[in-house]
């Protein structure tokens, strides 16, 4: 297959991390036959730096070209850098929320895993860290609260606000086909959260994500309430599969599952659209505190590469090969600064790429 790749390396680690992921890439298609053309675009401060702002319509154009994004992060030091000296719309952030919306990601992915080999990070009683988990947290990314109608006023003397939460059942099927047909991908069960005794657009949402399972009849639907979930997440996480939910319950879940893990460095993510178009990037920001000393973890944007491999070209074994060389590493004892423990052996970022790349079979 020939892909064409757009790059975002970004601020911070983005590029040193970038060049990893491109590593391992570029081994998998040398070693399953693929052609990858990889073009880079400036995005954050890097565009600022040379265009005066965070996003060009050319990049966004070079974006749209290509079959799928891979990012770095973006971002600087929010107390020092120039870059937040900029009114909010010039600032780096800016960039992203804008590729977001001129590409229609409106599906968030972001996996939560617990490695053998990392299960001393988890935060979790042993006895429930044991069993692992693999989870995937399915979050609506552009309707729902945080894009409702807002209002700050003073009633007689009062200060009131008030924030709308709206979905309708175009935007509700859209993302829950997305959920099952990942879950097809997966172990076949889908978590679909709500409050949907109480909110009306939580009735809807599990209304609509019913009609959506008769689809699917070899995936398993169970329903649940948001608060019953974040405790289930530390109590049993090894139940879940797909966690499908909207934007701001999964804003708070995925954090929460995030934390779970124990290892920021770790865990990918991915933002889809309505076709197999998506843009993948690490959960973790652009760490300025230790750019440029070849001391960051690659492996979130290792596993975000892997995710694209699955999720916009459909080459499960080549993502299942990434996803290996991963399992590898950590089990011949390789570590990052960030996942070091003791009897292990220290490496930098580019050797962490290296050891990845030739793991690829
Ligand atoms: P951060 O995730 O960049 O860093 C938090 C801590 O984790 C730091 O100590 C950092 O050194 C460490 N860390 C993060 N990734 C690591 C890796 N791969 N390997 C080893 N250690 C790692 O969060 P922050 O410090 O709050 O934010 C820094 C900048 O990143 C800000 O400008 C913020 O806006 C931006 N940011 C960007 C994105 C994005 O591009 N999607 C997401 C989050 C934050």
């Amino acid at each position: 297959m020939e892909l064409k790749i757009t790059c975002i390396p970004g601020d911070g680690i983005g590029p040193e991390i970038v060049a990893e992921a491109k590593k391992v890439l570029e081994k998998t298609a040398c070693v399953y036959g693929h052609k990858m053309i990889f073009t880079d675009i400036l995005m954050g401060g890097a565009s600022i730096d040379v265009h005066g702002v965070p996003l060009t319509d050319e990049a966004i154009a070079v974006a749209k070209s290509a079959d799928a994004v891979l990012m770095g992060s973006i971002g600087g030091d929010t107390t020092k850098s120039p870059w937040y000296k900029l009114p909010p719309e010039k600032r780096p952030e800016a960039g992203l929320l804008g590729i977001r919306k001129a590409l229609n990601l409106f599906a968030n992915l972001r996996p939560a895993i617990l490695y053998d080999e990392l299960a001393a990070a988890c935060p979790l009683k042993e006895e429930i860290s044991r069993a692992g988990f693999d989870m995937l947290i399915m979050r609506e990314l552009t309707g729902g609260l945080y894009f409702g109608e807002r209002r700050t006023t003073v009633e007689n003397g009062l200060r009131k606000a008030v924030d709308t939460l709206t979905y309708d059942e175009n935007e509700i099927r859209r993302i829950a086909v997305k959920g099952f047909d990942i879950a097809r991908k997966r172990r076949k069960k889908v978590t679909s959260v709500d409050k949907a005794n109480v909110l009306d657009s939580s009735r809807l949402w599990r209304q609509v994500v019913e009609e959506v399972a008769k689809d699917y009849p070899d995936v398993t639907l169970e329903h649940m309430l948001v608060d019953n979930c974040a405790m289930q997440l530390v109590k049993d996480p090894a139940q879940f599969d797909v966690i499908l939910t909207e934007n701001m319950f999964g804003d708070i879940l995925s954090d929460e599952a995030s934390m779970v893990t124990g290892s920021i460095g770790m865990l990918a993510s991915a933002s889809l659209n309505d076709t197999k178009f998506g843009l993948y990037e690490p959960s973790h920001g652009s760490a300025p505190d230790i750019a440029g000393k070849d001391i960051a973890n690659p492996i979130a944007t290792v596993l975000s590469a892997a995710m694209m491999l699955r999720y916009s070209f459909d080459l499960d074994r080549e993502a299942d090969a990434v996803e290996a060389a991963v399992k590898q590493v950590l089990k011949d004892g390789y570590r990052t600064g960030d996942i070091m423990s003791a009897g292990c052996r220290k490496v930098g970022c580019s050797e962490m790429g290296s050891l990845l790349a030739e793991r690829i079979s």
